[in-house]
C-alpha cells in the first residue's frame, strides 16, 4: 500500500479504522444530532477517541446479539 508513509495521526487512523469495520458488520451512517457515534458521515462528528459510543455497542447488541 503506498510508499510505507502513513497518513494523519494514529487517532485520526483509530477512528477510520473502527468506522469502517462499523460498515463491514453492516452499520448505515448514523446522525451524530441524535447521539454520539463512532458512523457519522463525517469523521470529525464522531468521538475524538475512536472509540464506539455507548450507543454504538447498544446497536451492535441488536444486530449481533
Ligand atoms: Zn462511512
Amino acid at each position: 500500500m503506498g510508499d510505507g508513509k502513513r497518513l494523519g495521526t494514529t487517532s485520526g487512523r483509530r477512528r477510520i479504522a473502527g468506522h469502517e469495520l462499523g460498515h463491514a458488520l453492516g452499520f448505515c451512517h448514523k446522525d451524530p444530532r441524535r447521539y454520539a457515534t463512532l458512523m457519522a458521515r463525517r469523521l470529525a462528528d464522531g468521538p475524538a477517541d475512536g472509540k464506539p459510543t455507548r450507543q454504538d455497542r447498544r446497536n451492535y447488541r441488536a444486530l449481533w446479539g
